[in-house]
């Protein structure tokens, strides 16, 4: 029999579905306080999982989601950043294919 290989799953903050941490971007908080996208996932600090698709981004910021899951309360300006960095990661990765 063959064991099924287990994928670490996690929630996205935007639309709640378990998804394969591989395919979620980690968005940070740092202990300084800071909020920022960390798709190495290998910063230090709380951290919230989110599809790479701006779509759920805007939707966890307007629902607050993001806030909850990092303790923090996130500014327009912070959120626009977010989604800024999100958009400019998107392209980055269409231009790599
Ligand atoms: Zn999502």
């Amino acid at each position: 029999m063959v064991k099924p290989r287990k994928i670490p799953m996690r929630m996205c903050v935007g639309c709640r579905e378990m998804k394969p941490k591989k395919e979620l971007i980690r968005v940070v908080r740092s202990p300084e306080g800071e909020v920022s996208l960390d798709p190495t996932g290998k910063k230090a600090g709380r951290g919230a999982y989110i599809c790479s698709a701006p779509e759920c981004l805007r939707r966890a910021l307007k629902q607050r989601q993001l806030d909850r899951a990092l303790e923090i309360k996130l500014g327009d300006a912070a959120n626009e950043q977010l989604v800024q960095t999100m958009q400019e990661l998107l392209l980055a990765k269409e231009g790599a294919t």
